[in-house]
């Protein structure tokens, strides 16, 4: 079955639009190299899967953050992505974690979501973390925000070399209120009949076949989702600069080279003496 991809999906006769998220490769390649306690690899899988599903909803092109932040054993944990389905994430651990539920994880904390278009005002939105599923906190997020019903349904396996994730997302379209609540209310209830294993191992078709088929969903052309980290090289340098040569020579003169890792993919960049005086020159 094919894996990563966004299937978007809308009804004949209902206001109401869904998505559905699976993710293999892009989940694995965002844990893979970080040694995550299991917990915390669930819920970057959660995560990941939340800003997939946040970033088709975006109306423009660009970029979306979806960070929690708290002072609990997780420090923060965060995925990027934009609206060709370029994924990267990291979470920071301050502590042992015992438990998987948000306030275990994060302790008292908040979740920001940072929209930012190509073109245009960067926009950012700021909810506590006071439920105890990500879903939830999310729920509240769209309620609060954008004012649109929306609901959410999350899974994740980590089982080591086969870790997978998972969701769905359906929400009401901005058109008649009381028949798009009524719509709302019947696919609610036929999308709380799905398993986590039938979100995480039946393909796309299946699961929207099984959950709406009386309903007839029509799928759009699904959209591939793919682990990049964008770091570069060139990027290196550009922070590098500001830095200044005579601090970098410095470090040179002490450690033999300056070396700089990317946070979320673990590549390292490498500057020796000739290196650095050819970026001043
Ligand atoms: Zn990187």
């Amino acid at each position: 079955m094919q894996k990563d991809l966004l299937h978007r999906y809308i009804f004949d006769n209902l206001d109401v639009r869904g998505e559905l998220v699976q993710l293999q490769q892009t989940f694995q390649e965002i844990i893979g190299n970080h040694d995550y306690p299991d917990a915390v690899q669930a819920l970057l899988g959660e995560l990941l899967v939340a800003t997939s599903l946040l970033t088709a909803t975006l109306k423009f092109e660009g970029e979306i953050a979806v960070q929690l932040q708290g002072d609990g054993p997780v420090k923060y944990a965060v995925i990027n992505g934009d609206h060709q389905q370029n994924m990267r994430g990291i979470a920071r651990l301050q502590d042992d974690v015992d438990g998987s539920s948000i306030q275990e994880l994060l302790g008292q904390g908040y979740m920001v979501l940072t929209i930012t278009p190509i073109k245009g005002e960067r926009y950012q939105g700021i909810v506590p973390l006071t439920k105890p599923t990500l879903a939830e906190c999310l729920e509240m997020y769209f309620e609060q925000s954008e004012q649109l019903q929306t609901r959410l349904w999350l899974a994740t396996s980590t089982q080591s070399e086969h870790a997978k994730a998972s969701g769905l997302l359906l929400q009401v379209l901005p058109v008649d209120q009381a028949k798009s609540k009524e719509d709302f209310k019947h696919l609610e209830a036929l999308t709380d009949t799905i398993k986590a294993e039938e979100m995480l191992n039946l393909d796309a078709h299946t699961v929207l076949t099984r959950l709406y088929h009386e309903d007839n969903p029509k799928l759009f052309e699904p959209q591939h989702i793919q682990y990049r980290c964008g770091c570069s090289r060139e990027k290196t340098i550009d922070a590098l600069v500001n830095v200044g040569m005579d601090a970098l020579l410095e470090d040179i003169a002490q450690h033999g080279e300056v070396k700089i890792s990317c946070h979320y993919c673990l590549t390292d960049y490498r500057f020796n003496e000739q290196d650095v005086r050819a970026i001043f020159n």
